[in-house]
Order: structure tokens, then sequence, then C-alpha cells
């Protein structure tokens, strides 16, 4: 049994990134950048009214309020074709260009206009003032971005001002996904006996393609060894194979068997980390192979935590664990499992820090408990419980940041 972060090492030290790609601008939301970005120009690319106001010499207005001659006019996309002398001021537009002999801007909200001819300034204004100085923001040459930023709308911003309509990002990962289990039915169908409908098809399939993954499912195999075979087979052409269940000491376990069948080199089979400890990780050449337990909390910690990651890498991203932040426990935990425990959490902030109220949960098949934390909360495996006051590290979850409610 190894540990999470050794396991995570020995994920990541087995990922080759993907080949890079060109994408539109448009549609690079998501990835990730296959190369450093420069801006092509400085920017802004000239002297910038940051106010609609007035463009004056800063050294006119020392003695304000004082009267100037309004001399002309500029609006954004326009260049000034006059200077500003001494006694001068142009009536400026936001985003237009600084006419020469004007060192600062006064907003229009500290003037008045006097005769159409004239107006008055209300009060002095230093050199430089509500002007973005050409440059100011970035020079030409400079990196803006560097290779394995994931490309967020911020950061496309920042692509389109440095002049990149098209890039170069990182291939989406192909994933499949197989699923096991003689017990599994459909959604749509209403289980009978001893049946249980499929969570975790769904379920890491919306992960994978969460996660960038081009992902598409191979079904149900049961535990049929020649079914779990076919699927492994299949799964074997994409990048990434996820398989769900089948991977514990039962006696109708066969994933691990028919990935060895298939030359697939298994890398660990157990993690210490709960939910979660049977955990298969392997690869064939370039071809990653994740086969997570079948407990559907299991399945999706364990994707988080391990296969998420190797996602991020394949598309040329970083990939590690989320950041943990304290918090400060409303009431007590207990881990008797003597592994790494990630207890689901409702987490909120509270004065300068986090305060975290543990989730009751029926266990690593509560996947309604899970759905309504927003925090994994962390119990090292040597310590088997924290009380109410105490404080513990918590995984922040997407639905923590988006402010999701319970
Ligand atoms: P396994 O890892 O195959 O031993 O399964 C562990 C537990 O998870 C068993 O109770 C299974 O019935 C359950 N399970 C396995 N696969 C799924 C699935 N796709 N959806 C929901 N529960 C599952
Ligand atoms: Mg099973």
């Amino acid at each position: 049994v190894i540990s999470v972060e050794r396991a995570l090492e020995i994920v990541l030290a087995n990922v080759e990134p993907l080949e890079a790609e060109p994408v539109a601008l448009d549609d690079a939301c998501g990835r990730y950048l296959a190369e450093d970005v420069a801006a092509d120009l400085d920017v802004p690319p000239f002297d910038r009214s940051m106010m609609d106001g007035y463009a004056l010499r800063a050294a006119d207005t020392a003695a304000a309020p004082v009267a100037l001659r309004v001399t002309g006019q500029l609006r954004a996309g326009q260049m000034p074709d006059a200077r500003v002398g001494p006694g001068e001021a142009v009536q400026i537009m936001t985003g237009a260009p600084l006419p020469p002999g004007a060192d600062a801007v006064q907003p229009v909200e500290r003037t008045r206009s006097l005769d159409g001819a004239r107006v008055e300034i209300g009060s002095s204004v230093a050199p430089g003032q509500h002007i973005a100085a050409r440059g100011s923001e970035t020079r030409a040459g400079r990196i803006v971005l560097r290779a394995g930023r994931r490309v967020d709308p911020a950061a496309v911003a920042a692509l389109a001002s440095a002049g990149r309509p098209r890039l170069r990002v990182g291939r989406r990962p192909t994933a499949a996904l197989l699923v096991t289990g003689d017990e599994i039915v459909d959604v749509a169908e209403s289980p009978s006996g001893a049946q249980i409908r499929n969570a975790n098809g769904p379920a890491l399939l919306a992960q994978l393609r969460g996660a960038g993954a081009v992902a598409h499912s191979l079904g149900v195999a049961g535990d049929d060894e020649e079914l779990i075979a076919r699927g492994v087979e299949a799964g074997l052409a994409a990048d990434v194979l996820v398989l769900s269940g089948g991977v514990s000491a039962g006696a109708f376990d066969l994933v691990e068997f028919v990935l060895e069948r298939f030359g697939v080199q298994i890398l660990f089979e157990r993690v210490a980390i709960k939910p979660g400890a049977p955990l298969v990780f392997g690869r064939r050449e370039r071809r990653l192979v994740f086969g997570l337990p079948g407990n559907p909390v299991s399945a999706q910690v364990t994707f988080d935590v391990f296969v998420r990651p190797a996602l991020t890498r394949l598309q040329g991203g970083g990939g590690g664990l989320r950041p943990a932040l304290e918090a400060v426990l409303d009431g007590p935990l207990r881990n008797a499992s003597r592994r790494r425990a990630y207890l689901p959490a409702r987490v909120r902030v509270e004065g300068a820090g986090l305060r975290a109220e543990p989730l009751p949960s029926a266990g690593s098949a509560d996947v309604f408990a899970h759905a309504h934390a927003n925090a994994l909360l962390v119990l090292e495996a040597e310590r088997t419980e924290a009380r109410a006051g105490e404080r513990v590290r918590a995984v922040l979850l997407p639905s923590f940041v988006e402010g999701e409610p319970a």
C-alpha cells in the first residue's frame, strides 16, 4: 500500500504530454497553452485616456480653479491632430490617445463648461493622472502567459490583447470508460432483486469530460471475463482507459487479471486513501489505465485525486493535488481506516477563516452526501479523530468556488 502522494507521483511520472495542435482563440478556453505567448505590441499602444474629461498640461492646473481654452475634441479611435498649448485643453473621451503637449486628464466630473469655448478645471491634477501610458500593461516581446497555463476567460482577454487569434494548445486526450459489475443496470431501468443503478458510468463520463477528455462509454461488461476483455481491448485504443469496479479482492474482481492479459504493466494496485483503497494504475506504452473502485464516492474521489491530474498533464498542464486550506470543525470527525480519509463537508467563510460542517454520510456509496459536499476534509492515517473546534485541512471542491447552495 502506498501513500496518496507517492501514487500521484507514479501516475504523473508515467504521463507524457500529448502533442500540440493549433486552435482558434474562440475555441481555446479550457485548453492548455503549448507555447509561451509574447505580446506583439506595447499595450496600450499609445498613451490612453482612462476617463472622459479634458486633456491638459498639469502645470496649468496648479492654481485651480482655473479656466482653460477648449481647442478641440478627441473620441476613442481618433488620432489627435493638434498640440495642446499652455492655457489650452482638449475634450477627450475614455480610450482616446492623449494629444501631444498634454500630460494629464481631468475627469469631466471635476470640470464645468463655461461658454462652450472655455472650461473651468475645479481642482489640480498631477502629471500622468488618468492616463494609461504606452506599454504600461505590457511591452512588445514580453511573455504574457506561459506554456502550461489553462486558458480561462481572463487568459482569453490577455491572448486577444497580445495579438493571438490562433494558438498552440495540447491535444485533448481520448478516453474510454468501461463499467463492470453483474449487478449494474442502466439509469433508465428500475433495479430489481440484487441490482443497483449505474452511478459511475454517467458520473465518470462527466468527470472525464469536465477534465478535458474526449470521452466515450464502452457500456457495462458485468463481471464476465470475456466481456471485460472485449471492453479492455477496445478501450486500449484511447489515450486513457478508465474502468469502474472489479479491482478489489472478490472472487469476481477480474479487472487486473484482464489488464495483465492485454499487456498492461501494473504500477500500483492499492493506495492508502479512504474512500478508495483498491485502485489500479497501469500503462501500455503511452496509454494509461485506471481501475477505479466501484463504490461511487470512491470512484469519484479517486478520479479527482489521480485521473484528473493525469488528464491535465496529458493536455500540457501541471497536474497535482487540489490545494487544501485549514478549516475549523463545527463537529467531530472520525477515521478508523488507517488510511488518509477524505470526508464530505460543507465549508463556509467566517471572519478571516473557514469553518467546516462535517456531513453525515452512510459511507463510500453515499452519493447524496457527496453531492451535498463542497469540500472534502482530510484526516491523515494516524489521526483517528478530530473534535469540534480543531483544525483540519479542507480540499475545496469546484462547488465551493462556484458558490453553489447545498
Ligand atoms: P466493486 O469495486 O466492484 O467491488 O464494487 C464495490 C461496490 O460498488 C459494490 O457494492 C458495487 O455494487 C458498487 N458499484 C460498483 N459499480 C457501480 C456502479 N457503476 N454504480 C454504482 N455502484 C457501483
Ligand atoms: Mg464489482
